[in-house]
């Protein structure tokens, strides 16, 4: 397995945005109180903890990619204050408002931070729709409207009907809609983030970490050129955590695994197409099944679409693009009969998801702790648990975690790994039907 991510095409959301130099590369050694790896939503959020509590300290925060053009700049950009479906259990009310709370308020300081720097990142309060298109799939609303009714958070239900005033897509059977949700443009939002951090935090961009090694009392972390001695480090690398942390020290956060999905981007639509659309002027419908589809209308009038699982890479992303377009035009076929869906780009992001959708978090061994495995929600997640990765390091961390938000299982190695992966992909895609 790689140990970083490699991609094909370029980032669309970061296409949409002005050229940006990345920051320098690692050359030589050097020596920090803490070395990061990754600079997404995990790892600097635990860049910014950590450079506020020990402002003396340097922190050093190494990325493969160059920042926006990687992982975290590739998502869809929803932004959940609440549990994702993923987490959300009705019958457990204390244990989802503790959680609840914990978003809410990794939410309100991302805003904050937003706002602090001027990042121009689009984020808005649209909330969020969940739209089922199958009988499965109304089921697994059905299952979410329970929690959000359990935990007394406010939704609508929503018929075909109204989806389709709303939406202007009659695909779907019916929905909820829940304002706890903002949506944002990624790629922008990451890059402000890593614009803004503390001065005494060093950003490396271009600086794949390929070995990690005990040396006495510090890691030694190694890239091509060069390598940092630190006594902590944070493996914010999300699915690339076990592969670096490697045999037996990756056991535990070898439950952690890299899987690539794909999305893809019109040009703005016109007035006239516009018109064929519903009523809200941007949105964002979240699937209600496992493998299905997201959807988004940008607030600069894009469509958005993203769909499909891969434990690997394609080395072909085209059969993905033609995948991309159909599920569009299938939900909005009077735009397509007008050629106003065609995807301007497409392009694939991986994110770290376990057996159960939960988290790994903890420590590795002695001086070495890891966040990985936010699954499809890594935005808020992530910087909440990269916050508190810092917390544990550091000796002061204040919330039971695992009691929170569990603790993901033993996952095979590979072939075996990656034959499960196919395997049960291939059955629930055939489940999943109309949803994708
Ligand atoms: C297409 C797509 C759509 C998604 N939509 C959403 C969404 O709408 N909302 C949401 O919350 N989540 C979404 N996700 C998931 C979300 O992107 C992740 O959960 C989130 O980015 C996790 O944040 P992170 O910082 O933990 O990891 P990442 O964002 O994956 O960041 C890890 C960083 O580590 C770097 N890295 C990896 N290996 C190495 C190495 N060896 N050396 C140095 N650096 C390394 C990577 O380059 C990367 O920058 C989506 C993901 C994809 C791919």
């Amino acid at each position: 397995m790689n140990s970083y991510p490699r991609y094909g095409q370029p980032c669309g959301w970061n296409a949409l945005l002005p050229p940006r130099r990345a920051s320098q590369t690692l050359s030589g050694a050097r020596s920090a109180a803490v070395a990061i790896i990754g600079a997404g939503y995990t790892g600097l959020a635990a860049a910014r903890r950590w450079a506020e509590l020990r402002p003396q300290d340097e922190v050093v925060v190494l990325d493969a990619a160059t920042v926006g053009e990687g992982s975290p700049g590739r998502n869809s950009g929803f932004m959940l204050e609440i549990a994702l479906a993923d987490d959300a259990d009705a019958s457990a009310v204390a244990r989802m408002n503790t959680m609840n709370a914990l978003c809410r308020d990794t939410m309100g300081a991302l805003k904050a931070l937003v706002s602090e720097h001027n990042i121009d990142c689009r984020l808005e309060h649209l909330g969020t729709y969940r739209a089922a298109a199958t009988a499965q799939g109304l089921a697994g609303l059905a299952a979410y409207e329970a929690f959000l009714k359990a935990a007394q958070l406010p939704y609508e239900r929503l018929d075909r009907g109204a989806l389709r005033t709303r939406l202007g897509t009659a695909y779907y059977e019916g929905g909820l809609y829940s304002p706890d949700c903002y949506l944002v443009q990624p790629a922008a939002l990451i890059r402000g983030l890593a614009d803004a951090l503390p001065s005494n935090v060093t950003l490396f961009e271009h600086s794949p970490v390929l070995k990690l090694q005990r040396q006495g009392p510090n890691w030694a972390v190694r890239t091509e050129g060069g390598q940092v001695r630190a006594p902590i480090v944070l493996l914010a690398n999300n699915g690339y955590a076990g592969a670096l942390a490697g045999g037996a020290l990756g056991r535990g956060v070898g439950a952690v695994t890299p899987v690539f999905t794909f999305a893809g981007l019109t040009e703005p639509l016109s007035a006239e197409d516009r018109a064929l659309l519903g009523s809200d002027p941007a949105w964002g419908v979240l699937p209600a099944h496992r493998l299905g589809t997201t959807l988004r209308l940008t607030s600069d009038h894009r469509l958005l679409v993203r769909s499909f699982y891969d434990d690997r890479f394609p080395a072909d992303e085209n059969p993905l693009r033609d995948g991309l377009q159909d599920a569009l035009d299938r939900r909005f076929p009077e735009l397509a009969a007008r050629g106003a869906t065609r995807l301007a780009q497409h392009w694939g992001g991986a994110t770290g998801i376990t057996f159960n959708g939960t988290t790994f978090f903890g420590p590795v061994q002695r001086g070495l702790y890891a966040a990985a495995g936010c699954n499809g929600g890594g935005v808020v997640k992530g910087s909440l648990f990269g916050r508190l990765m810092v917390d544990q390091a550091l000796g002061q961390l204040e919330v039971d975690v695992r009691g929170l938000f569990g603790h993901p299982p033993w996952l095979p190695p590979n072939p075996f790994r990656h034959w499960g992966f196919q395997w049960l992909t291939r059955r629930w895609r055939r489940s999943a039907g109309a949803e994708l």
